[in-house]
């Protein structure tokens, strides 16, 4: 066994040089190995990190011309491309999805750097000429200033670029705190912005828990945070941060469903419902964790899912098994503890993910794909965002069942309803309190060009990731109304200023 590797802040483009008063396991969890070791910053160190970024800002990068900023885009998003397969490599090794999946985690990532390159047409304002006589009004988007990512483990590359590169593209500095689970892929992204020829300071790093999170939240040059993970810290996020004058966007936990009503192809429903309720381990904010399965379809539907169940190889993700372990051992507990509890409540087992093989070696955070029938409102497994590989089944009676069961749920990230009727397909997508549905597509996540979020307890704030809410959040718009001399226009006038 080697030793563990140290993993340290990204300050100004350079490895931090301090020495940490706290640090923090990384395991691999296909193994069970410690493979390193995280500095953790102290609220001090988050504070210099700012302050930093901040002149980096003012000096640096909120004049920089459009030109230059996009020449930067450009060569990242070009970096990116190419490493794509080594930043999947970090991700596997400290997430555990399966290599495919990691790689494919970069690649969504990736789009939202494109859609940045596009920057002098998205923050293009509005020119009216002779608003009043001689008298023209424009609009301009200018940058906040410093601007926080704070990220969960599950995406630990994508969820960063869902924010990055559009805040750099707008102007801003930027403090990102990644998962402190699985640090690596957000530090070897983050490195690729130095390689393209961002200033040093504009894109920085510090590794963290509770401590550095309260210290962005609090500091007074952080402009604005965005958040993605739990529904309880996304909320004591979005309470501190505005409460601290900053603007916020929070995006929280999620039960999503999947709708089958009777006309549906259930070869394809049951395809997807396997895709969605266990790729990544069903550690995916859009994972399907309840399938609401409309009278009389369930026990067909069952039994092709349990049928598909069979074939699917859990293991180490770079043996190019399906699916890949959880990402740390007391998670894996704690969802495993949910077969218990869904048993004593009174729901069907009819897959149980802790029986059978896998394919790895050591003590990795396993557990197998696991089925639940006959699932109910009022029992955990229902209720509660479980984040792992366990998909319950709830029976219907009727599509007013169904609709009505989603829409009680506190939670409203995403939905998807699989059916061969348009005319229902397009009910559903008008009448469900969800921000992201799918009509035959089981994993909703909107292309970069449009923006990514939930409603309800799957978000805090009113401004979704990346497309143009992201171009909103990360700018201010300023109006100017604007008349060169002319002294025909002179005079006094102590009235409110009309159009002439
Ligand atoms: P988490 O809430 O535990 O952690 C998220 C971030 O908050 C991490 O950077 C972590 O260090 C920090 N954090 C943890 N505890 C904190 C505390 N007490 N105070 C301040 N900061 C704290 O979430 P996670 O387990 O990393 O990620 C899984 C969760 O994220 C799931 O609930 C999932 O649904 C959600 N998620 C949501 C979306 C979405 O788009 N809505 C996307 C991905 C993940």
């Amino acid at each position: 066994m080697s030793s563990p590797t140290r993993i340290t802040h990204l300050v100004a483009g350079s490895p931090w040089e301090g020495t940490a008063e706290r640090t923090s396991p990384v395991y691999n969890p296909a193994t069970g190995e410690q493979t390193g070791e995280l500095d953790l910053a102290s609220g001090a160190l988050v504070g210099e990190v700012v302050d930093r970024a901040h002149r980096a800002w003012q000096e640096e990068w909120r004049d920089a011309s459009l030109t230059k900023r996009t020449q930067v885009l450009f060569t990242f998003r070009q970096l990116l491309d190419e490493r794509k397969e080594e930043i999947g490599a970090l991700i596997t090794a400290e997430h555990g999805k399966v290599l495919s999946d990691a790689v494919g985690e970069v690649t969504r990532g990736l789009e939202v750097a494109e859609f940045a390159c596009g920057i002098p047409h998205l923050l293009k304002g509005g020119f009216t000429e002779n608003a009043s006589t001689k008298v023209d009004v424009y609009s301009i988007r200018q940058s906040l200033g410093v601007v926080a990512v704070i990220s969960p483990f599950n995406f630990p590359a994508m969820v960063p670029l869902w924010f990055v590169p559009v805040a750099i593209a707008c102007g801003n500095a930027v403090v990102l705190k990644p998962s402190e689970k699985d640090p690596s892929a957000a530090l070897a992204v983050a490195k690729l912005w130095t390689e393209a020829g961002l200033p040093d300071g504009v894109m920085n790093v510090v590794h963290g828990d509770k401590e550095s999170v309260d210290a962005l939240l609090t500091h007074p040059e952080v402009r604005s945070v965005s958040f993605v993970g739990s529904t309880p810290i996304a909320k004591y996020v979005y309470e501190t941060g505005t409460a601290h004058g900053k603007r916020v966007q929070a995006l929280g936990g999620a039960k999503n469903h999947m709708v089958v009503l009777p006309d549906a192809d259930l070869d394809l429903a049951a395809d997807a419902a396997v895709n969605a309720g266990f790729g990544s381990a069903g550690e995916r904010c859009m994972a399907i964790s309840a399938l609401v399965a409309v009278d009389p379809v369930g026990d067909e539907l069952v039994q092709k899912i349990t049928d598909r169940m069979g074939k699917l190889v859990t293991g180490d993700g770079t043996r190019g098994c399906d699916m890949g372990p959880l990402v740390t051992k007391q998670h894996r507990d704690k969802v495993a503890g949910y077969l218990d509890s869904g048993v004593e409540d009174g729901a069907t087992l009819v897959v149980d993910g802790r029986e059978g093989d896998v394919d790895a070696d050591g003590e990795g955070f396993f557990l197998r794909p696991t089925l639940f029938d006959h699932v109910e409102k009022g029992m955990s497994v229902y209720d509660d965002e479980i984040f792992g590989p366990v998909l319950s089944v709830v029976r219907a009676k009727s599509y007013d069942d169904a609709i009505a069961l989603v829409n009680s749920n506190p939670y409203g990230n995403g939905t998807a309803i699989f059916t061969n009727d348009g005319g229902a397909a397009r009910r559903f997508q008008n009448e469900v309190e969800v921000g992201m549905i799918g009509v035959n597509v089981p994993i909703p996540v909107p292309m970069a060009y449009y923006s990514f979020g939930g409603w309800k307890n799957s978000l805090f704030g009113d401004t979704h990731a990346h497309g143009m809410e992201g171009v909103h959040f990360f700018t201010r718009g300023k109006v100017v109304t604007s008349r060169w001399l002319d002294p025909s226009h002179g005079g006094i006038e102590l009235g409110f200023p009309q159009n002439a």
